[in-house]
């Protein structure tokens, strides 16, 4: 399927003008940020945008409401706290990797490191600075908690040495010490096979021809079950779930507050030590029996001028009494739905007088 639109993915200095002012994304390799970078997102948030730090679907974060010198500042202030260590690569370092990788049981093996490596390494190689935003590296754990997401290039781990890449539902058996440079090698050889498509599974026979490229065979099949990460303690770590992916200054400094840091994840969460504490009081889950467990909204109004409703001051007075199966649910505030979650979730999209779930009006 060729592509007739611009990439218009946001990035920090390609910055989205929402109706409510400039949308800028962070990339967050691995979804990691020091206390020290949080703060200064924080900051950033409060004196450049609206205050809020929201979380999304690949474990970035976004400000909005920038003003029109805010890009600019924002930037520098990114820069010193190596939050954006190469201009040209801004857009392009999406690298998803489990949350709770090294933290619990369930981990076959440390993927932070991994992700980290292959950041650094896409970022020494020009030509991949040419990838399309939306273009997405995966390292799981071996728990298979990133089955779902979708991603161009997936690796998932077997044990301490060996690991599977994917492509698509394909696999190819390999050594941890192969992994960055066959992940970006994939990268390069989908460069080189596509035209105006973002991601390779838009590109007919994509995977297969980027395997001969290769020149891999691929003979592995893993199990397509999606492991869910709720909020609470897991091992050294707890999930914190931050309701409706949006942090608030006293939550984002309550976090940076936290020992060590925060792990972003892809569900509209952080993973922080266990000893974490004062977290609840400013609005955060750290159960996995809330009302906001797996609960997402795109921005609706007054950020999107696209949108029909406010939907997340209806999600904020509706959730508690909503009826949903113990499923995931996701408010839109048009058909396009934005930050949808990968799998199966309540389908709840504004049409104008109200609400459409699962298709039926509501
Ligand atoms: S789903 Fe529609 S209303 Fe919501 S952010 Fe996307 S375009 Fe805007």
């Amino acid at each position: 399927m060729a592509r007739t639109e611009t990439d218009r993915c946001p990035g920090v200095l390609a910055v989205h003008q929402a109706a409510d002012g400039g949308l800028a994304r962070v990339r967050l390799p691995g979804g990691w940020l020091s206390a020290e970078q949080l703060d200064v997102l924080r900051v950033a948030a409060a004196e450049l945008g609206d205050g809020r730090l929201e979380l999304t679907s690949r474990a970035n974060v976004q400000i909005r409401g920038l003003k029109a010198d805010g890009p600019r500042e924002l930037s520098d202030r990114l820069f010193a706290a190596g939050l954006l260590p190469s201009i040209a690569h801004e857009r392009v370092r999406n690298i998803l990797a489990s949350p709770l990788s090294g933290l619990d049981e369930q981990s076959r093996y440390d993927v932070l490191p991994v992700a980290a490596e292959l950041d650094r390494a896409l970022c020494g190689r020009p030509g991949l600075a040419e990838l399309p935003g939306r273009f997405l590296f995966a390292l799981d754990d071996g728990r298979g908690d990133l089955a779902d997401v979708r991603a161009d290039v997936t690796v998932r781990a077997l044990d301490d040495r060996s690991a599977v890449l994917t492509l698509g539902n394909r696999g190819v058996r390999m050594p941890w010490a192969e992994v960055p440079e066959l992940m970006l090698a994939a990268a390069e050889a989908f460069l080189s096979i596509r035209d105006q498509e973002w991601r390779i599974a838009e590109v007919p026979d994509g995977e297969q021809q980027i395997l001969e490229r290769l020149a891999l065979h691929a003979d592995e099949e893993l199990d397509p079950t999606t492991t869910r990460v709720t909020a609470g303690v897991h091992g050294k770590a707890l999930v914190v779930t931050v309701p409706l992916g949006g942090l608030t200054q006293a939550q984002a400094a309550a976090l940076a507050g936290a020992t060590g840091g925060v792990r972003v994840t892809p569900w509209r969460s952080v993973v922080v030590a266990a000893t974490a504490t004062g977290l609840e009081g400013v609005g955060l889950v750290t159960t996995p029996d809330s009302v906001w467990e797996g609960v997402t909204a795109c921005a609706g109004k007054p950020g999107c001028a696209k949108a029909l409703a406010d939907v997340r001051a209806d999600a904020a007075r509706l959730m508690p009494t909503f009826a949903r199966d113990g499923r995931r649910v996701h408010w839109a505030g048009c058909g396009r739905r934005c930050g949808k979650p990968a799998g199966g979730f309540v389908d709840v999209v504004a049409v104008g007088d109200g609400y459409l779930v699962d298709g039926e009006r509501v």
